[in-house]
Parts: C-alpha cells; sequence; structure tokens
C-alpha cells in the first residue's frame, strides 16, 4: 500500500464517519420528533378521556337530582328534615319494641282526615309548637275543595301524609274479618291516585295505616308479603289519647288516655283522629305536646 491509496483511505473513512454521524443524528432527531408527537397523541387521548369521565359523572348526578326533585315520597321539601323510616317502627311495633337506646321519639298521627273542623285546628297548634306530624288521609275524605286545600297546606308545613285507604271500609278489605288482598290495593291505589290529585303526579308515600289496624284482623301476612316487596311500611301505634274508643271524651280526659298510654316509651307512636266529631282532639293538642316536650320528646313524621 502507497502513501497515496493510505491517504484515499483516510479521507473515505472521513466521509464514511461526517455521512454516517450526519445520517445518526438526522435519524435521532427523526425519532425524537416522532416520539413527542406520540406522547402528545397519548396526552390528548388522556384528556379527551377523562373529560368523557367527568362530562359522564356530572350527567348521572344531575339525573339523580331530577329524579329526586321528581319524586317526593311522604314529605316535602319543609318536611324532610323531620323525616323517620317507617320501616324501622312497623318492625319496632310488630315486636312490641317500644325501645330506642335512649332517645325518647314521639310520633303524632292523626288518621280518617281532613277535615274542616279539626283539621285546621291542628295545624294551627302543631304550627306553634314548631312540631310535626303524620297524616293518615282516607281518600274519600278528599272530594271536597276545602279538604284539598288542608292537604295541601300540611304537606306545605312539613307534615308527612301517609294513606289511609279510600272507603275505610271493614266489610269491604276484610270482608268475614279476612283481608281481601285486591280490595285493600284497590284501596289503597286510589287514595294514592286522590293525593296526586292535589299534591301532584311526583309525590307517593310508602306508608299505611290500616283501617282498624293491621293487627285486628285475619290473613295479614299477604299484606305483609305484599308491602315488603313494595318497600311499603304499614304502622299501627304505640300509645292512643282514646279518641275513637267507647264514648265522647272531654279534652282532659284524652290527656291522661295520651299520658298515661306514652308512659315507659321511647317510641311513642300516638294515635289520634282529624276528623269530624274529633274537636277535643285539637282542643288537648297543645297541653300534649308541652307534656311530651317536658318528658324530653322529639317529633318525628313516619316516612
Ligand atoms: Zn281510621
Amino acid at each position: 500500500m502507497n502513501k497515496y491509496t493510505i491517504r484515499k483511505l483516510i479521507v473515505a473513512a472521513g466521509l464514511v464517519a461526517v455521512v454516517g454521524g450526519a445520517g445518526f443524528g438526522v435519524y435521532k432527531t427523526y425519532s425524537f420528533i416522532s416520539n413527542s408527537i406520540e406522547q402528545k397523541k397519548a396526552e390528548n387521548i388522556r384528556i379527551e378521556e377523562e373529560k368523557a369521565r367527568i362530562a359522564k359523572e356530572e350527567e348521572a348526578k344531575r339525573l339523580e337530582e331530577e329524579e329526586k326533585a321528581r319524586k317526593k315520597i311522604g314529605v316535602g321539601p319543609n318536611g324532610e328534615a323531620y323525616a323517620y323510616d317507617a320501616k324501622l317502627v312497623w318492625d319496632k311495633l310488630s315486636k312490641y319494641d317500644y325501645s330506642n337506646n335512649g332517645e325518647k321519639i314521639a310520633f303524632l298521627t292523626f288518621d280518617d282526615g281532613p277535615s274542616t273542623t279539626v283539621t285546621p285546628k291542628i295545624l294551627d297548634t302543631l304550627k306553634k309548637h314548631d312540631v310535626k306530624g303524620t297524616f293518615f288521609i282516607v281518600g274519600s275524605q278528599l272530594e271536597n275543595d276545602a279538604s284539598k286545600e288542608l292537604l295541601k297546606q300540611a304537606y306545605d308545613e312539613g307534615h308527612a301524609i301517609a294513606n289511609h285507604s279510600y272507603s275505610h271500609d271493614y266489610k269491604k278489605l276484610y270482608p268475614n274479618r279476612t283481608l281481601n288482598l285486591a280490595n285493600f290495593m284497590d284501596d289503597i291505589n286510589k287514595t294514592e291516585k286522590a293525593i296526586q290529585g292535589v299534591l301532584g303526579e311526583n309525590f307517593s308515600t310508602n306508608v299505611v295505616r290500616c283501617p282498624g289496624g293491621f293487627m285486628s284482623w285475619k290473613g295479614m301476612d299477604e299484606l305483609k308479603t305484599e308491602f315488603e316487596s313494595k318497600g311499603m311500611a304499614s304502622i299501627d301505634w304505640s300509645s292512643l289519647n282514646g279518641d275513637a274508643e267507647g264514648r265522647k271524651k272531654s279534652p282532659q280526659e284524652l290527656l291522661q288516655r295520651a299520658k298515661s298510654t306514652v308512659e315507659g316509651k321511647e317510641l311513642a307512636v300516638i294515635l289520634m283522629h282529624d276528623t269530624y266529631g274529633k274537636e277535643n282532639t285539637a282542643a288537648m293538642l297543645d297541653e300534649l305536646i308541652t307534656y311530651l316536650k317536658s318528658e324530653g320528646y322529639s317529633f318525628k313524621t313516619l316516612v
């Protein structure tokens, strides 16, 4: 190999190094750019996915709130804070268990109304004491406009609205003292519709008081199964003022009967009536509430 050839080889090697180096640089630059494009794309996809997830969550939340606004179960917006789970109370009452871990709760319940002679006074007294009660409505009582207005007032003032059948007719509901499930549910549905006619389609109640009381009739296991499958509750009572027992009683007699049946019970579900002829119940309610407050009871509604 002569000097001339060696020089050519050196030049060639130099060229290879320069061209190769440049090529490698171009390749590196190219792959750097393409990698960052890929990264950018992946980042964009991630952002889009996150946006879609948030939008989906917001939509679900909106639908849930819409559903909540649509359905008013048992109470209106002013009554939600006083609502107590009627199913728990049903369970307790059916075992004759009136204990509640030391916490005293009174449920003032009014059956068979509304009436124009008793319900307005009861609503006034409840308002005066800032106390809420539960009204077990008889559907047939809603056939006149004055009663419809009273139902609306009770609902607007935060009281719970519950179902006490349409006809209140023992012969229809329990022929031969035995439940007729079809007749019974027909009556319950009719009252639900009558209440919706006043409070709007969004309203429904899951709370029922069986006319005469759940415990008084035969064949009621069938109704229990029906109610349980529909998330409904049947509420009897643990206490009463006796306004539907025997001869007509004075306000003081009603008060004494209520006090004696409340005594010793942490859960006092007090049966009273706000239908025609029960004016003395309206007259004794003020003193009863004062007494219950002094005994340390708080007041809840059945929902
Ligand atoms: Zn009744």
